[in-house]
């Protein structure tokens, strides 16, 4: 049976990483009273407002997220903003070990072929783009809290979905992909 997120099926963390911080929903998920989102680790509750601009990322390049937990910002997050702090950048995806980790093609490639290696072969259907961004985000979350499992939740802050968005974009409006592995 297809699973509704099998693009996160290796991440035992399924409950850890909610999967709607990372896609559009394609098909109808379970918001409202999925386990996966009882809780969440932000404080974001239900400010809807979040859901009409991008103020309160105040200024970093963000796009306007589809769900409330999605709009957060690093500097809201105590441990990435520890990190963004520390090293003077005013957004996490500046940071040189995001942009090295997360977007760099030849990093992701090769932790495809640990993904891949553990769990098996690509679905041909399965956009190489959208493969990229799930390993972009897996590394992200490795960066910042070391591990993918037990623990935690991690929510995974908008402006770097967004970027994660802008390198590895959808191929069904862009067209754009990267090769896949042969
Ligand atoms: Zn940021």
């Amino acid at each position: 049976m297809e699973n509704e997120f099998h693009d996160i099926d290796d991440i035992p963390l399924r409950v850890e990483i909610q999967p709607y911080m990372f896609e559009p929903p394609a098909r109808a998920e379970p918001k409202e009273n999925s386990e996966e989102n009882s809780e969440t680790s932000t404080s974001v509750g239900d400010d809807e407002s979040r859901l009409l601009n991008t103020l309160w990322a105040e200024g970093v390049n963000v796009e306007t997220m589809t769900t409330v937990p999605e709009c957060i910002c690093c500097a809201e997050i105590p441990l990435i903003d520890e990190i963004r702090a520390n090293s003077q950048i005013e957004c996490i995806t500046q940071h040189q070990a995001f942009i090295d980790n997360c977007l760099n093609i030849r990093v992701l490639e090769v932790s495809m072929y640990m993904y891949i290696q553990s769990q098996g072969p690509l679905d041909d259907n399965e956009p190489i783009n959208k493969v990229y961004r799930h390993i972009a985000y897996r590394r992200f979350v490795l960066w910042i809290w070391h591990h993918l499992g037990s623990g935690n939740r991690k929510i995974i802050p908008a402006c770097v979905v967004t970027k994660i968005r802008s390198v590895f974009p959808s191929e069904q409006y862009t067209g754009f992909r990267y090769p896949r592995p042969t």
